[in-house]
């Protein structure tokens, strides 16, 4: 290869893509085939981890597959992953808790963005309205399984699930966000600057402590950016009372799977919800934040958006911002003309909804 051709195949972004099983089967291609319509200068490489390569030969992780993934690839686009057939659900656990822990991609964003006032279940409730971003640590809390079981089947069986915030992880990702803050701005373009850690610190006083000194601590560092408490229960209901206060929420990986769920419904369900786990510098990865609905799967039902968005959002982390905007701007235009799967009202399915964005895409 001459040296030229060499630097353009290496300016190339790499990219794995893993769709795992259920529903991540088929949004997965479809977001696939939309970044292929933007034009976008990237190289996707497919990777079969999930159930069936399980069930066919007992891998869940190749040897050496996330050390490949950091070193090879420039991101992850990832589908879901659980499957009936697998009861223990080892194979989820192990590929993806199993990137997040050992690839440390220690923040979980999740952008909260309605785009149409037809897809929120709350009255009078605006596109303008709903736009924040839940930052979930990710690395580890009470998902890291530390604990144990003990004279288990007996009446006298104890269980222990150890939560767990380290000084270091608990203050890398409340810096993030207020970096988040530095780095991003509304829809509307106003800056985001109010930053809200919820936690649980009334009754769980010593993981809560340690969060707060924290919060004090980052946010001395940064009077430019209001900093804000809130339990996680009194924000489930002003989520749902009034999603218009929030900016950009931090909390620790179980309240940010949790609440995450409820702001998806705020979106139009988890059909339309997209999110990175990121380490800044190293390999990230993206994937939308519903699982793989087995009850739906291999139906042509799914709604392929929230894998869609997650692309456009890998492309913008990547430094593609125009191509990016051109998806997003494609999925906007199929959710006014209800061009869309049932779950939001339209008639299409999966594949036809995300046909229609990859032709207005491929137009634009
Ligand atoms: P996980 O724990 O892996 O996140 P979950 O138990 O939260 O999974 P999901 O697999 O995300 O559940 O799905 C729950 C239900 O939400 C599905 O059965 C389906 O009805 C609906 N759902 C999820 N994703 C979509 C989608 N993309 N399109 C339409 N409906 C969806």
């Amino acid at each position: 290869m001459d040296s030229k051709k060499e630097t353009q195949e290496r300016r190339k972004k790499r990219i794995a893509v893993i769709p795992g099983d259920g529903i991540g089967q088929e949004v997965i291609p479809q977001a696939v085939k939309v970044i292929q319509a933007s034009g976008a200068d990237v190289q996707l490489t497919d990777f079969d981890w999930g159930a069936d390569r399980y069930l066919r030969d007992q891998v869940t992780v190749p040897p050496d597959g996330f050390a490949m993934l950091g070193r090879d690839f420039d991101a992850i686009l990832v589908g879901a992953f659980g499957d009936p057939r697998v009861k223990t659900n080892i194979h989820a656990k192990e590929i993806l808790l199993g990137m997040r822990f050992k690839m440390d991609l220690y923040a979980n964003v999740r952008p909260v963005r309605l785009l149409d006032a037809a897809l929120c279940p709350l009255k009078g409730v605006e596109p303008k309205d709903v736009d924040f971003v839940v930052l979930r640590e990710n690395t580890e809390g009470v998902y890291t399984d530390a604990g144990g079981v003990f004279k288990q089947g007996t009446p006298d069986e104890i269980a222990t699930q150890e939560d767990i915030n380290t000084r270091k992880g608990v203050e890398r990702i409340i810096r993030y966000a207020f970096q988040y803050c530095e780095r991003h701005t509304k829809l509307d373009g106003s800056p985001r600057n109010k930053v809200l850690m919820c936690d649980k610190s009334n009754a769980m006083t010593h993981a809560g402590g340690l969060w707060q000194r924290v919060l004090k601590e980052v946010s001395g560092e940064n009077p430019q950016i209001t900093a804000q408490h809130m339990y996680v229960d009194a924000l489930c209901m002003q989520m749902v009372r009034d999603p218009r206060q929030f900016d950009v929420i931090v909390t620790n990986n179980m309240f940010g799977d949790i609440i995450t769920d409820l702001a998806a419904g705020l979106q139009g369900g988890l059909g339309m919800a997209a999110s990175g786990n990121i380490h800044p510098g190293k390999t990230s990865m993206f994937e939308p934040v519903h699982g793989s609905a087995p009850p739906i799967a291999g139906k042509n039902m799914a709604n392929p958006f929230g894998a869609i968005l997650t692309a456009a959002m890998m492309l913008a982390h990547l430094g593609m911002t125009k191509e990016s905007e051109q998806i997003e701007a494609a999925v906007l235009e199929a959710v006014r003309q209800k061009k869309t799967t049932q779950d939001i009202s339209g008639k299409l399915g999966t594949r036809e909804a995300a046909e229609w964005v990859a032709t207005q895409v491929s137009g634009s």
